[in-house]
């Protein structure tokens, strides 16, 4: 019991702890035997799952042994995750409960990191591919149920090979990196910027027509050709400049169809000397008669 390193707890029928371990009184910061006679109310979550009431309902027989997941409040305010296993027993007539509470904060942190690994890139710090499609399927979806638009921008840096045949790659690698700063600041709180190749990025534009999607494309792309990145090995300042695809949601599109239309027009920007932005729609329209 005392040695334990989970916190354990043993409470009466009325929520008032009667003995705690060494590891409780650590976790929730009460010193000596100040924490017996408490009520354990002042030390549980005021959530719903975490009431004293809800845990104790986990204490019956059959559920007993079972695992939580619930936080409780130290003494200094400090909330902590925990997984509380709540088992019930009686004697003289009376019901007691043993509460064992295993300090979940450090796997919840590794959780935590290991989910932003997962969905962001680690050069760009912006999202990853793999972020995409779950993303934009929710636009789709409000696109589909309400008639509200969205667009997606493909950018495509111009004549990038040359950045790394003259700086090297890591040289490559700080002018992304730069590249993806302007793109963060240059957008709106609701719009998203993925990762979605060597130098190609998407910007998902919620609530923005194709054709509205023109002005910020548009200002995009001027604001990077008239910026400067500074090269190592001497900060040697250079300019980029980006080909934008623009591809607003049609009706019926799949996420590949709108995809597809913005790496069409992309490449249209391309071939149309770079340093451009092109809209798919006004592509369709000036090549089918
Ligand atoms: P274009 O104007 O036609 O786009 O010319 P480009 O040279 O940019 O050609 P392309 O887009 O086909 O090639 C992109 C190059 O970017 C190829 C690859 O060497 C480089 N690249 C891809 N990923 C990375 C990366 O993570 N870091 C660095 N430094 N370079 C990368
Ligand atoms: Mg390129
Ligand atoms: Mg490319």
């Amino acid at each position: 019991f005392e040695t334990a390193s989970d916190a354990i707890l043993s409470i009466d029928g009325n929520g008032m702890i009667l003995m705690a371990n060494r590891a409780a009184k650590d976790v929730f910061e009460y010193p000596g035997h100040e924490i017996v006679g408490l009520d354990v109310r002042r030390l549980l979550g005021s959530g719903q799952d975490g009431t004293w009431e809800v845990l104790a309902g986990y204490a019956s027989p059959s559920e007993s042994g079972k695992y939580v997941d619930s936080s409780a409040v130290s003494r200094s305010g400090k909330k902590i995750p925990f997984h509380i296993s709540v088992s019930e027993s009686a004697s003289g007539g009376k019901r007691f409960y043993t509460a064992i509470m295993r300090d979940v904060s450090q796997i919840k942190a590794y959780e935590e990191d290991l989910q932003v690994l997962a969905n962001t890139d680690s050069l760009t710090h912006l999202y990853n591919r793999r972020q995409l499609y779950p993303i934009m399927q929710k636009d789709l979806d409000r696109g589909v149920r309400n008639r509200i638009p969205f667009s997606v921008l493909m950018i495509d840096i111009d004549h990038f090979k040359k950045f790394n045949d003259t700086y090297g790659h890591a040289g490559g690698d700080l002018l992304l990196a730069g590249f993806a700063d302007m793109m963060r600041s240059a957008l709106r709180k609701m719009d998203s910027a993925f990762r979605f190749g060597g130098e190609e990025f998407v910007v998902l534009l919620p609530e923005t027509t194709g054709q509205d999607a023109m002005v910020p494309a548009e200002r995009f792309r001027q604001r990077i050709a008239g910026s400067l990145f500074s090269m190592p090995p001497y900060n040697r300042p250079v300019s980029v400049t980006i080909s934008i695809g623009i591809a607003g949601y049609r009706n019926g599109d799949t996420l590949d169809d709108v995809i597809r239309h913005a790496d069409l027009a992309m490449y249209a920007a391309k071939n149309g000397g770079r340093n451009r932005v092109v809209d798919y729609d006004h592509l369709v329209r000036t090549e089918t008669p």
